[in-house]
């Protein structure tokens, strides 16, 4: 009998994305497959089943794409953090280190309330630095994290490691 797909096979490598040397884990494809976007979207919400969620929080800009959709599943609100410049509000920001040089992530400084339980999602955990930064800007407005969720750990990296070392639960679907 032919084997069910999984997550898994429905994410594309591109090799030399974006500059040599890179193996780029591309989720269009997941996205872009009916069966393979629903079951990615179903397996990241499934660790919470009967827990109370207030927001998803979604990381640029993969984030948005399965935290809509799982905000949607979960009849909660959705918020983005986005790169610096692109939030129309007020906002607060923090910088972190990428391979090359430094990057920042803003939130609207309204958009979470203190002792609001957050679901914080993006595509891929790589060294964790992002997730780290979108962390912060959370609990910089008492948002409480029940976890942060991803479709990829890259465990070579060590990101998951870190955010567990900062107390976090951390969901994965695949390696
Ligand atoms: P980190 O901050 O954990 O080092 O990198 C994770 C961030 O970079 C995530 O926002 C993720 O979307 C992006 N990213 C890094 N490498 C890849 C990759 O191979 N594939 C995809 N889809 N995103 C990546």
């Amino acid at each position: 009998a032919p084997q069910q797909k999984t997550v898994k096979d429905y994410i594309r490598t591109i090799v030399d994305f974006p500059h040599e040397g890179i193996m780029f884990r591309d989720v269009t494809t997941l996205f872009a497959d009916p069966r393979g976007f629903r079951m990615a979207v179903d397996q990241m919400l499934h660790p919470y089943a009967g827990q109370r969620i207030d927001k998803v929080v979604g990381l640029e800009a993969r984030g948005f794409i399965l935290g809509g959709a799982i905000a949607h599943q979960l009849g909660t609100g959705f918020v983005p953090i986005r790169k610096k410049g692109k939030l129309p509000g007020k906002t607060i920001s923090e910088a972190y280190t990428l391979e090359y040089g430094e990057a920042i992530v803003e939130l609207h400084d309204d958009a979470i309330e203190p002792g609001e339980t957050i679901l914080l999602v993006d595509d891929l955990l790589a060294t964790g630095g992002t997730a780290e930064a979108g962390i912060k800007l959370v609990e910089r407005l008492g948002g409480k994290i029940l976890s942060c969720a991803f479709v990829i750990d890259l465990p070579e990296l060590g990101g998951r490691q870190k955010l567990e070392a900062m107390g976090m639960d951390v969901s994965v679907l695949c390696e």
